[in-house]
């Protein structure tokens, strides 16, 4: 959970309280990449997107929630050093979807 110093510029946490940034992980494994290079990866953006592309086979993926080969996607709360802007840890994390058997 929080720490109590930011672990990249060591400012106290408790004398500078940190912001919070969402983001959003997809699980994707894409049925178009050959079977050879197939393999579960992790999109990450900072807002809900309407649609994907593959980083392996450039394929799109749409719509990113209701796409079969997009196995989760996750809401993520990130604690935010007010000092140096890195992301600290993770708050919250929400599924917005999973479809389970999926190995992300
Ligand atoms: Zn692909
Ligand atoms: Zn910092």
């Amino acid at each position: 959970m929080a720490s109590t110093i930011c672990q990249y510029c060591g400012v106290d946490l408790e004398e500078r309280p940190p912001g919070q940034e969402v983001g959003y992980l997809y699980g994707v494994e894409c049925s178009r990449c050959p079977p050879g290079a197939r393999r579960s990866l992790v999109l990450a953006r900072n807002e809900r997107v309407a649609a994907l592309e593959c980083p392996l086979c450039r394929a799109a993926i749409a719509p990113a929630e209701g796409h079969p080969d997009v196995l989760s996607v996750k809401e993520m709360t990130y604690e935010v050093c007010a000092a140096c802007g890195e992301r600290n840890g993770v708050v919250a994390v929400r599924k917005l979807r999973d479809v389970g058997g999926g190995t992300v």
